[in-house]
């Protein structure tokens, strides 16, 4: 595997099908899953890794978000990619950019209400990659629902010649979703964030049972998070998978996307329903048996 930090290096070393994987690092099972649905499919696979200033407003994480470059060279060679691609600021922003990417509707509820300017962040920072790698497929994971619309629709209307590809959310033993921010948490935000997973849970099963009432599978998501002291609610939103907007009931291919509060840390989860055969099928993710990766150190 080669660690290069300049777009021409990583576009020099794509040959044959290429897939991209974008991530901020500090790298998990989520990530890596990506990185395998990718080496299943392309030739070469590039794995980028840069922490975007642009999707961070001055209030959030931007300073304290985990960093170890050492660490993901190694997961990222030991998962099998070919190329870490993992740009210095100067290299992606040369300028402050005057051309940016902004999505509209499909980024206006949920986290593009509670985050104004998050997606235009997103977008302009995966349009670059698309630019500078010329990618043919790119991996991103369902676990950032509202963030595969936004590039899936970013995609079409820029006319860049890429398949976009969304994963399964990966879990951790107790359900919790993977995320790099899951090392933020002490004990006891961690024990409130599972609510959420249990809301989670009860809405693929409520779904199974034939519920279809967007309000009762917002209620049925609320409720273990809105019983559990230590942990806020932002939304539980049944939304369209395609373009993000609220549903009032399960008529189309959609996902329940739960947002919650825990001390400093904002919790992102969902569950997809799929339509398969005719029937309403949720995709909750996959669990890990074991510990994470996540808390390994270099
Ligand atoms: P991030 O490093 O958080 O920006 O995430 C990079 C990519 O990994 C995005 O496409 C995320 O949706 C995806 N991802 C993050 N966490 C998970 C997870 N638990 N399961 C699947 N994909 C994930």
């Amino acid at each position: 595997m080669r660690t290069v930090h300049t777009f021409r290096d990583a576009r020099a070393l794509g040959s044959g099908c290429v897939g991209l994987v974008p991530t901020m690092g500090y790298l998990h099972e989520g990530h890596i899953s990506l990185v395998d649905a990718a080496r299943r499919e392309c030739d070469t696979v590039i794995v980028s890794l840069f922490v975007n200033p642009l999707q961070f407003a001055p209030t959030e994480d931007l300073a304290s978000y985990p960093r170890d470059l050492e660490r993901d060279a190694e997961m990222v060679e030991e998962a099998g990619a070919d190329v870490l691609f993992a740009p210095q600021l100067e290299e992606m922003y040369p300028d402050k950019p005057l051309t940016t990417v902004a999505v509209d509707l499909v980024t206006e509820g949920m986290e593009g209400e509670i985050r104004p300017g998050h997606f235009d962040g997103v977008a302009t920072v995966v349009a670059k990659l698309f630019a500078g790698i010329a990618p043919d497929r790119a991996y991103f994971g369902r676990k950032d629902a509202q963030q595969l619309v936004t590039v899936r629709r970013m995609t079409t209307d820029l006319s860049f010649p890429i398949v976009i590809v969304g994963e399964p959310i990966v879990r951790e033993s107790d359900g919790l979703a993977l995320s790099s921010r899951n090392t933020y948490l002490d004990p006891a935000e961690r024990a409130a964030a599972r609510s959420i997973n249990r809301g989670i849970n009860a809405v693929a099963e409520a779904i199974i049972a034939g519920e279809r009432s967007g309000t009762e599978l917002e209620r049925i998501a609320a409720t273990p998070v809105n019983d559990e002291p230590g942990i806020d609610l932002d939304y539980a939103t049944l939304a369209d998978q395609d373009t993000a907007s609220a549903l009032l009931d399960l008529d189309r291919p959609a996902f329940l996307a739960v947002a919650a509060r825990v001390g400093r840390t904002r919790l992102l989860d969902n569950v997809h329903i799929d339509r398969i055969d005719g029937g309403w099928v949720p995709d909750a993710g996959i669990r890990l048996d074991g510990p994470s990766i996540l808390y390994r150190e270099a």
